[in-house]
Order: structure tokens, then C-alpha cells, then sequence
């Protein structure tokens, strides 16, 4: 077990040894191996196709190489390469407190495990993480930027801890409408959110199939729905796992800022086209927020406490010292 990692940890971290998944991609129903290697310090995330020529399957895990919105989040390069589904990788990568990583996969889609974040959580976990030399930066959020579509939207405003506020209001008995707000801090992500899996509902898996979508889609990776009943045996892990897993894929799509975000996140309906627009109006908003170190935050927000502290020490006295006149 790796110790408490906080989002307030001032040095960057990787991974102590690589870890290996094998599994399934959800779209292109191949089988796929991967293995999230141990990085450089200020090296980021970043994807590497193994089943390409050497030098064309680097991908950075960074919101200007968004390529492909529907379902899932996919990234490309210049040479036209893609890797699909990084979502549910990155949320745990984020999670988890890694900055530094390379994720090496021999096929076009990471794979699905079991629809959820858990197993890749788990060999980390196992592995361990060390710290590098290396300050973590951080975008610290000062005004509010935000994007919207017809009743959905996505909001970053100034919050002294990052925090993920999710709304989804499905046409459906089961998933219904389900809010859940998260404080990212210690090890929240891994226990509330990483076991959540994906869902979806019977009556789109035929018309998603013929399009060529979720040919890697079963009970073993997904909560599959028909109309009132959850066709999984097992059921449910949380009973609002829906929301959960909602968080789950923002928090990915967040962590292709490339470093953590201190601000409070709040979306309702949220997709991965609404927090790739988010991420595109949050760089083209620079005037809205700044990098900061990690150990200059904690230096702020301690004299931020100490002050509101001193302050309600004040009020409490003023009235004391009244009454003893
Ligand atoms: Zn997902």
C-alpha cells in the first residue's frame, strides 16, 4: 500500500516500478496490453503506441490533443495516430497523485478492465509511488470560467481545496437525477469514486454496435440497463454508482490540463465534448487563473487560516471583554 497521497503533496511523484494490465478495449473489442511506466520529473503523462514505428506513437495526455469526444475521450498526434478511452486511466493516474508517467499500449484503445478505475488504482497502489525532486505545479483558479450547452454546463470557480461537484438527470427510473460533490483530497478519489463503472442502456447498444462502438461492451465491464432493472446479476457497488462514475471521467478529462487543478468543478449533464471545451476556454482564459507551486499554495492557505482564525478569535472577544466592563 502506498501512503496517504494528498493533492497538497509539494513534489511531484511516479510510480516506484511499472505496473502491467491486459484487457479489453470497449470500442475496438480487441485484446490489449499495457504497462504505465515510471517517468522523469516534469515529464507528464504520455501514451505510448507500442504496436506503431518507433517514432510516431508518442502521444501527450493534454487537452490540445483531444481528437475524439463520442463515448469517450480519445488523443492523437501529428502523424494521425490515435489512442482511445484514456479517461478512466487518467482519472486514476490523477487520483492516485501521479504527475509522471509513460502508459505504453499495443493497440488503438486502453483497455476497459471492469469499467471502472479500481484495477488500475490497485497496481499502483501495490507499486508505490516515489517522490521526485521536482515541485508540483498546480493551475489555481481565480475567476470562474465556464462553458454551457442548451441545460448542461461545466464551471471551474476559486475553492481553497479542488473539489467535484456532478449533476446527471437521466430520462430513466433506475439512474434518475443524482448529484455527488467530492473534496479531491487524500484518498477520496480511490475510496468514493475509482470503483464506479461505466453504464449503459440496452436500448442504444444495437444502433452504438452497428456504428462500430462498444464492440468490447459485456456485463464484465459495463452496468448494462433495460428500461427499470439493471441487467448486471451482481447489481450495483454504490447505490449511486451512475454519479460516481460521472466524477470518475471528469477528473480524467480534468487531468489533461497536465496538472492538478485547485478550483471547484460543477457540472450538470457533464460529457467529455463539454470538459474538452472547458479545458480549450480555460487555456484561452489565462487572465482567470495562474500556475502555482503546490508548497507556495499550502503556504497561502495556512496564512489564509491563520488569519480567519485570529479573526474569529477577535469577534469572540470583543463581546467578552464588552460584557465585563
Ligand atoms: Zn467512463
Amino acid at each position: 500500500m502506498t501512503q496517504k497521497q494528498s493533492i497538497e503533496q509539494v513534489n511531484q511523484k511516479t510510480l516506484c516500478h511499472p505496473v502491467a494490465y491486459i484487457g479489453i478495449g470497449l470500442h475496438c473489442g480487441r485484446k490489449v496490453s499495457m504497462v504505465v511506466r515510471p517517468a522523469k520529473a516534469n515529464a507528464g503523462i504520455s501514451f505510448l503506441r507500442k504496436d506503431l514505428p518507433v517514432d510516431e506513437g508518442l502521444i501527450a495526455a493534454r487537452w490540445y490533443n483531444v481528437v475524439d469526444t463520442e463515448m469517450s475521450t480519445a488523443i492523437g498526434n501529428e502523424y494521425g495516430h490515435t489512442i482511445d478511452t484514456v479517461e478512466h486511466i487518467m482519472a486514476a493516474l490523477r487520483g492516485c497523485g501521479v504527475d509522471n508517467a509513460l502508459v505504453e499500449v499495443d493497440g488503438p484503445e486502453v483497455p476497459i478492465m471492469d469499467g471502472s478505475a479500481e484495477p488500475f488504482v490497485a497496481m499502483i497502489e501495490r507499486v508505490g509511488l516515489q517522490e521526485q525532486s521536482a515541485p508540483r505545479n498546480a493551475i489555481w483558479i481565480q475567476r470562474p470560467i465556464e462553458v454551457r450547452d442548451g441545460d448542461k454546463y461545466a464551471i471551474l470557480t476559486p475553492a481553497d481545496t479542488p473539489r467535484i461537484s456532478v449533476e446527471i438527470d437521466f430520462d430513466n427510473s433506475v439512474v434518475g437525477s443524482q448529484t455527488l460533490s467530492v473534496e479531491l483530497v487524500d484518498e477520496a478519489f480511490c475510496r468514493q469514486v475509482a470503483r464506479a463503472r461505466t453504464f449503459g442502456f440496452v436500448n442504444q447498444v444495437a444502433a452504438l454496435k452497428q456504428r462500430g462502438l462498444i464492440k468490447g461492451g459485456s456485463l464484465h465491464n459495463a452496468i448494462l440497463v433495460d428500461g427499470d432493472r439493471i441487467v448486471n446479476e451482481s447489481g450495483l457497488r454504490y447505490r449511486d454508482e451512475f454519479v460516481r462514475h460521472k466524477v470518475l471521467d471528469c477528473l480524467g478529462d480534468l487531468a489533461l490540463a497536465g496538472v492538478p487543478i485547485l478550483g471547484h468543478y460543477h457540472a450538470c449533464k457533464p460529457g467529455h465534448e463539454l470538459n474538452s471545451r472547458l479545458m480549450h476556454t480555460l487555456f484561452e482564459m489565462r487572465e482567470s487563473w495562474s500556475y502555482i507551486t503546490m508548497s507556495a499554495f499550502n503556504a497561502l492557505k495556512g496564512q489564509n487560516e491563520r488569519c480567519d482564525k485570529q479573526s474569529r478569535q477577535n469577534m469572540n472577544e470583543t463581546p467578552r471583554m464588552q460584557a465585563s466592563r
